[in-house]
């Protein structure tokens, strides 16, 4: 099967180009490597070279990042600081320079831990069309949306109130068995805690039974006891060559305490 590849100057003009059998290339990870592969559901892939793709910048008091800039670029990134350790628990270093926030939010699972960051910092989705999606209507509709995404808008969390866990099969790197994400403002007390886990659904999911068990609650084994007991509720994992769906039941709430309880192990 023969590959047309079409580069367009703007966005917008990307968008328009995409038709049955068309795959925008972000960095091309998966694109390109499904092509390697053979891929058969695709033989049109459209990139553009719009400049904003690669821009972060200041949006209120957080971050807006085109979709088309790179975990590493996230890492090097001034005022990204709390995504860095994010982007740097995604792939090696080829990877990472690769790598797009926006590719990052379309990957299957276990796949997609940027975007589970993104789902706990309840950032934004901004579409080519101009229309701005909360992250979890995003991923609701991920199916069905028509589109390219543009940007992502993250608001700035409290000092030392976000918090990123990856569990991996080989360390430092690799796909995640799980992956857990929380917002967690409050201090002593917490108060309006987002939880998101990343390889325990189709998508990264919210544990809004663990955010609702979390609210006034102090961080320490007490505290954190009922948001361990129901933060499997609403979850849906699946089996995969890493881990089963029985596996990773198993193994959330231990690792959902030791990031609420900040432990290294
Ligand atoms: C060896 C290896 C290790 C990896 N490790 C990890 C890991 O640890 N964690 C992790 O999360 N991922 C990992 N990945 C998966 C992948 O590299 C990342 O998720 C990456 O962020 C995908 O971005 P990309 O730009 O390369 O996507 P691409 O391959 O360019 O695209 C992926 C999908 O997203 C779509 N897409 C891309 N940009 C846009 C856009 N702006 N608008 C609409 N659709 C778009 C594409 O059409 C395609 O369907 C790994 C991949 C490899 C090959």
């Amino acid at each position: 099967m023969s590959i047309t590849v079409d580069t367009y100057p703007t966005l917008s003009d990307a968008a328009l180009a995409m038709r049955e059998g068309s795959q925008f290339l972000g960095g091309g990870t998966m694109v390109v490597r499904g092509l390697n592969f053979g891929a058969q559901d695709y033989d049109h892939v459209v990139r553009s070279t719009d400049a904003a793709l690669k821009e972060v910048r200041p949006a209120g008091s957080g971050l807006q990042i085109g979709a088309g800039v790179t975990m590493t670029q996230v890492m090097q990134a001034s005022g990204a600081e709390f995504l860095a350790p994010v982007a740097r628990a995604i792939g090696g270093p080829a990877v990472r320079n690769m790598a797009t926030v926006g590719g990052n939010l379309f990957v299957r699972s276990p796949y997609g831990d940027f975007g589970v960051a993104l789902l706990a910092l309840d950032a934004s989705v901004q579409m080519s069309d101009g229309q701005s999606l909360p992250i979890e209507t995003f991923y609701a509709q991920r199916a069905s949306l028509r589109g390219l995404v543009a940007a992502v808008t993250v608001p700035r969390p409290g000092h030392g109130a976000f918090r990123f866990r990856k569990v991996t099969r080989t360390r430092p790197k690799g796909a995640s068995v799980l992956s857990i994400a929380a917002h967690l403002p409050g201090g002593s007390r917490i108060s309006g805690a987002r939880i998101a886990f990343g390889a325990m659904g189709a998508t990264p999911l919210r544990a809004k039974s663990a955010e609702a068990a979390l609210e006034g609650a102090s961080l320490d084994q007490g505290g954190i006891q009922a948001a361990l007991d129901s933060c499997l509720n609403g979850l849906d994992p699946q089996d995969d060559a890493l881990a089963s769906a029985w596996y990773r039941r198993e193994i959330a709430a231990v690792h959902l305490r030791r990031l609420l309880l900040d432990e290294e192990r």
